[in-house]
């Protein structure tokens, strides 16, 4: 029976942020949901879509940081769920970098917040316009 409330999650220390968050989410059967995460990350690698380019650029946070706004979505790619993610992260001064989350950023600690969205399936494809992959199916 999938998970249709909204659930508290503390994601494990050491494990890729994305991979924790699609296992919190695969193990509770959620294939559409709003994502919120706050925490801290022993270091980071953010994303950036180059538009004229169509291709991500990546970049790396080489130390620890606060996860001060993590906010994404889950829907279906490929037929399995996948988290989309933006971070807002601080350094020890305060400042802040943010971007498109990708694979390389583990976790010191965080806690996530999965709102189960309810309805049809969403699943992304191919978008011709913007070279991403992008829901075929509004959402709502
Ligand atoms: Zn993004």
């Amino acid at each position: 029976m999938p998970q249709t409330q909204p659930v508290l999650v503390r994601l494990p220390k050491g494990a890729d942020l994305l991979d924790a968050l699609r296992d919190a989410c695969a193990t509770r059967g959620i294939t559409k949901a709003a994502v919120q995460v706050i925490g801290a990350l022993e270091h980071a690698r953010l994303g950036y879509y180059l538009q004229d380019e169509r291709r991500y650029v990546s970049y790396g946070l080489p130390e620890h940081c606060e996860i001060l706004c993590g906010a994404g979505n889950v829907s279906l790619k490929d037929g399995a769920a996948f988290v989309h993610l933006h971070l807002t992260l601080s350094r020890s001064d305060g400042s802040c970098l943010g971007g498109h989350a990708m694979a390389g950023c583990p976790v010191f600690a965080a806690e996530a917040l999965l709102l189960p969205v309810p309805g049809a399936e969403l699943a992304r494809g191919f978008d011709e316009a913007t070279g991403l992959q992008l829901w075929q199916v509004q959402p709502g």
